[in-house]
C-alpha cells in the first residue's frame, strides 16, 4: 500500500484549518501547531462572499456555517442621515453577502477538521522551517513532512525563516472591531436587518459599518483614521462616537470597555514557497479589508493548495502551478482593496462596483464541481 502523505501546519486560522481538512479529504495524515492555549478565533464579525461560501461547500462546512449566519439582501450607505445608496446582493446577481461572527464560522469549520481526524497541538509555537521539509518549534523540536504550510497570520515566523517579505504597507485607517446585542428596539423604526455603511457628517473619517450577525448578534467595525489619537483609543470614546453618529446611541452605548483598534496592512512577498513549504493566508497576502475578501481569499487559496499537490507528483512543482494559478486574483484583490480604500469609494457609495465583486464571484479552484449559484 502507498505510503500516506504528511503535512504539517502552522497556524489554525482559516487559512490552517481549510488547508488541514483539504489535504486530509486527499488522504494526508496532518498536523496543525497553534500557538495559542486553544483553538478559537479572534476578532467579532466576518463577511463571507460566494468564492468562501463554495469553498465550505467543497470542504463540508457550509451547511453549518449558513445555519447561524445572516443574509442581508441590501448593503446601504449613509452619510449623516441621508441614505446615498443601496446596493441588492442576492445569488441571482452572483453572490450573497452572508455575515457571522468569526467564532460561528471558526466553530463550523473546526468541527469538519476534528472530524477528519486533523491532529492539533496547541501551545506550540513555531519559529521557522527548513526548504527540507521541516517544521521548526521554540521547544526545539523538528517535524518532517512531505508539505510545510506557513499559516501562521501576518507576523509569520514561517515565511520570516526565508527572508521572503516584499512589501508590507500600511493604511491611513484602522478599526475597533466589537460585538453588541442588536438592540432593535431601541433602534427605532428602519430595516436593520440590512448591513448599513455609516459615515459621518460631522466627523470627517470616522464610520461604522453596521453588520447584523443573527438574531442577537450585531458587529460594529468603527473605523477611524490612524492619525486620530481620541477616535482610535480604547477604551472607546462613546462620547466622540455617539456624536458622530447619533442614530447608532442605543447600540454605542452597549460597547464594552474593552477590545481593540487594529491598524491593518497589505504584504507582498517575492515567493509563496520554498522547496516543500508553501505560505498561504495573511502570511502571504494579507489586505485591507475593505471588500471583506481576507479571509475568503486565504479559504480559497488553501483549498487551491491541497489541490496543486493531489495533481502534480512533486510538490515543488506542485507549490509553484499553486502559485502561478492562485497569486493574480489574490494581487489583483489586494490590489482593488488598497484602491476603493484610498478613493474612498464607500464612503460615495461606488464601493461595489463589478470590478470589486469579481472575487466573491469567482469560482475558486477546487468548487468546479459544485452548481453555480451554490444550491
Ligand atoms: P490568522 O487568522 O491570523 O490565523 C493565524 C493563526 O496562526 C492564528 O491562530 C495564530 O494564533 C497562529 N499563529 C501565529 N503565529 C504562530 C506561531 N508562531 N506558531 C503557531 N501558530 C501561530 N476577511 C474576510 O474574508 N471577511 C471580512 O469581513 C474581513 N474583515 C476584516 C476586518 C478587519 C478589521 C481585518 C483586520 C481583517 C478582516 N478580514 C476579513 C481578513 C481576515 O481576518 C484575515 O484575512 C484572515 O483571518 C486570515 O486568516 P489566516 O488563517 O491567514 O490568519
Amino acid at each position: 500500500m502507498a505510503r500516506r502523505k504528511h503535512a504539517e501546519i502552522a497556524g489554525a486560522g482559516f487559512a490552517g484549518l481549510v488547508a488541514a481538512i483539504a489535504l486530509a479529504q486527499r488522504g494526508w495524515t496532518v498536523r496543525v501547531h497553534e500557538i495559542g492555549p486553544e483553538l478559537r478565533a479572534f476578532g467579532a464579525g466576518i463577511f463571507i462572499w460566494e468564492n468562501g461560501l463554495r469553498v465550505l461547500k467543497a470542504i463540508g462546512a457550509y451547511e453549518a456555517v449558513i445555519g447561524g449566519a445572516h443574509e442581508a439582501m441590501v448593503y446601504e450607505t449613509r452619510r449623516g442621515d441621508r441614505p446615498i445608496a443601496e446596493v441588492p446582493f442576492t445569488a441571482a446577481r452572483g453572490t450573497r453577502m452572508l455575515t457571522m461572527t468569526r467564532q460561528h464560522l471558526y466553530a463550523s469549520i473546526l468541527a469538519v477538521a476534528q472530524n477528519a481526524g486533523i491532529d492539533f497541538v496547541t501551545n506550540s509555537e513555531i519559529v521557522g522551517a527548513t526548504a527540507e521539509g521541516e517544521l521548526l518549534t521554540r521547544e526545539g523540536r523538528s517535524f518532517r513532512a512531505d508539505l510545510v504550510v506557513g499559516a501562521d497570520g501576518v507576523k509569520s515566523k514561517t515565511r520570516d525563516s526565508f527572508n521572503l517579505l516584499r512589501e508590507r504597507s500600511a493604511c491611513a485607517d484602522g478599526i475597533v472591531r466589537v460585538l453588541t446585542p442588536r438592540c432593535r428596539n431601541e433602534l427605532g423604526a428602519g430595516n436593520w436587518d440590512r448591513v448599513i455603511d455609516f459615515w459621518s457628517a460631522s466627523h470627517p473619517g470616522l464610520r461604522v459599518l453596521y453588520v447584523p450577525c443573527n438574531a442577537e448578534a450585531l458587529y460594529l467595525a468603527m473605523m477611524a483614521p490612524v492619525r486620530d489619537p481620541e477616535a482610535s483609543a480604547i477604551p472607546l470614546r462613546q462620547d466622540i462616537w455617539i456624536s458622530a453618529f447619533p442614530a447608532l446611541e442605543p447600540v454605542i452605548r452597549q460597547v464594552s470597555a474593552d477590545g481593540r483598534y487594529d491598524a491593518y496592512e497589505t504584504t507582498r512577498l517575492s515567493r509563496w514557497s520554498v522547496g516543500r513549504v508553501a505560505i498561504v493566508g495573511d502570511a502571504a497576502h494579507a489586505m485591507v479589508p475593505t471588500l471583506g475578501q481576507g479571509a475568503g481569499t486565504a479559504m480559497m487559496n488553501a483549498l487551491a493548495l491541497a489541490v496543486a499537490v493531489e495533481e502534480a507528483p512533486g510538490t515543488e512543482a506542485a507549490l509553484a502551478a499553486w502559485e502561478r494559478r492562485a497569486r493574480p486574483l489574490t494581487e489583483y484583490t489586494q490590489d482593488r482593496s488598497e484602491h476603493a480604500a484610498r478613493e474612498r469609494l464607500f464612503e460615495k457609495g461606488e464601493g461595489w462596483g463589478p470590478e470589486n465583486l469579481r472575487t466573491a464571484r469567482h469560482i475558486p479552484t477546487g468548487t468546479e464541481h459544485l452548481p453555480s449559484p451554490l444550491d
